[in-house]
């Protein structure tokens, strides 16, 4: 901690996953004789630079660009860019620790990276987003590549963001490289399946929990944080699996509708006319909006996914979803829950599935879309879904194991970080010290 002072979030993540370690470290005494440790936290390189850009009114604008190459043992980089005010050098350092061991759980070869900036793309001109995406790529081009760092959408960075720095990227390296990033456009080397793959692959995962407890989708009730990327697809996936789902939310407020909420609505205001969320009601007068964003915890629900950003379940939220009956959690965004709330539903019988495990359906399908690149083939809606769906099932059975082989049955945040870790380590003590 005194090394990086003040870099809260990135404490949080590394004392949650080091906690989870402890059975393993006894086990293996190794990863300590090596440092695997001291050396997993130290990210290989951290990359910080100026971003300038000029807005609609002929004005200068500085914003700070990052990434955070973190760890490169099992392959390139890889990680998404996040675009929102609160970014700074602990959110992404964060994400990046996090993303080492959910991208070991996907099987897939990739490494941990993540970045972004503190750039506010909201009330932004598509202009602006261009300039901006332009600038960010002017320095970040000269860190990344197919087979270095493949960065990806996060926050704030959808298909249209990925497109304008895939075109600066390709105008400034002179070549057609569509492996350099993920969450392309399907006309320029994306594929199919990756924008609902996150939300999709969270439910996949839930529902695999459900089902060892004899529970299911079908006919329960769900709440959803956020309406972005995630929580869309994990609201269309849930329905289609017969539940209703009756809140999401944004930054500013939540809905809630008793007899479900009508996704396509959502999908227009948010993706296509990029609104806000209290819009819905207007269509739906049915439904009701209110102001502030924990509230929507307080809804009685038996399943909650979490799909909008860290934190935004604290320890009172937790308590009110656990005495309100709720059966399930799955976290679809990266870090929801507050460490103290993880505590109360571990302590609790409600069934928990932590972010690393459940919501690596996204850069799961991120690798598909990098094999595809590389193959120059591009496989069918069906094809990639079927093998997202084959992940998640690998990654809940791998991390029930291994949390059961390390004497903490049922705790899937242990059986994810030791699942995740152990593959890491090996290969880090493999590859010497470098
Ligand atoms: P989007 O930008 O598409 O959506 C984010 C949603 O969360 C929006 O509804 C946004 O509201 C809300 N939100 C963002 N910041 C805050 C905040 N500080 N307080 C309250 N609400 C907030 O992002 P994604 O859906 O892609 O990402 C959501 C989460 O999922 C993040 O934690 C991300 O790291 C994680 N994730 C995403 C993956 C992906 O493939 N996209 C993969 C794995 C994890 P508003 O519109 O008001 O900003």
């Amino acid at each position: 901690k005194h090394r990086n002072p003040f870099e809260r979030e990135f404490h949080q993540a590394v004392e949650e996953i080091f906690n989870s370690l402890i059975p393993v470290l006894e086990k293996h005494p190794k990863y300590m004789e090596q440092g695997i440790l001291e050396r997993i936290v130290e990210p290989e390189r951290v990359i910080s630079f100026r971003v300038p850009w000029v807005d609609d009114n002929g004005k200068v604008q500085v914003n700070r660009g990052f990434r955070v190459q973190f760890n490169s043992a099992i392959g390139p980089y890889k990680g998404g860019l996040r675009f929102h005010p609160s970014v700074n050098a602990s959110i992404v350092k964060f994400l990046g620790f996090e993303q080492i061991l959910k991208n070991s759980l996907t099987g897939q070869p990739i490494g941990g990276g993540k970045g972004g900036s503190d750039f506010d793309p909201k009330g932004k001109s598509d202009g602006e987003i261009m300039r901006f995406c332009q600038a960010f790529m002017q320095e970040l081009y000269r860190h990344i590549g197919p087979d270095v760092d493949v960065p990806a959408g996060d926050i704030g960075v959808g298909g249209r963001e990925i497109g304008f720095l895939f075109g600066m990227y390709k105008k400034l390296r002179g070549n057609n490289e569509p492996g350099v990033l993920t969450g392309k456009g399907l006309t320029y080397g994306g594929s199919l399946a990756r924008t609902e793959a996150t939300g999709y692959g969270a439910v996949y995962f839930v529902e695999e929990m459900l089902k060892d407890k004899g529970l299911s989708f079908e006919g329960s009730t769900v709440v959803v944080s956020g309406s972005g990327n995630v929580s869309i697809y994990a609201i269309e996936k849930a329905q289609q699996l017969g539940a209703k789902v009756v809140a999401c939310s944004d930054s500013n407020g939540y809905i809630y509708d008793k007899n479900g909420l009508n996704v396509e609505t959502i999908k227009q205001i948010k993706e296509v006319e990029r609104k806000r969320i209290y819009e819905y009601v207007n269509d739906h007068p049915q439904a009701q909006y209110f102001e502030g964003c924990s509230g929507i915890w307080s809804i009685p629900c038996d399943i909650a996914l979490p799909c909008a950003t860290q934190n935004e379940i604290d320890v009172n939220s937790a308590k009110i979803l656990v005495s309100n009956g709720v059966k399930a959690i799955g976290e679809g965004a990266n870090m929801p829950s507050t460490l103290e709330a993880v505590s109360v539903f571990l302590n609790s019988e409600v069934l928990f599935a932590p972010a690393k495990a459940a919501n690596a359906g996204g850069v799961a399908v991120s690798a598909l879309e990098m094999a595809q690149n590389s193959t120059r083939l591009s496989w069918s809606f069906e094809e990639v879904d079927s093998k997202l769906h084959e992940i998640m099932v690998n990654i809940y059975r791998n991390s029930v194991k291994a949390a059961e082989e390390y004497g903490y049955p049922g705790n899937l945040v242990v059986g994810a970080n030791i699942a995740g870790f152990t593959k890491v380590a090996d290969a880090m003590v493999a590859q010497g010290l470098i």
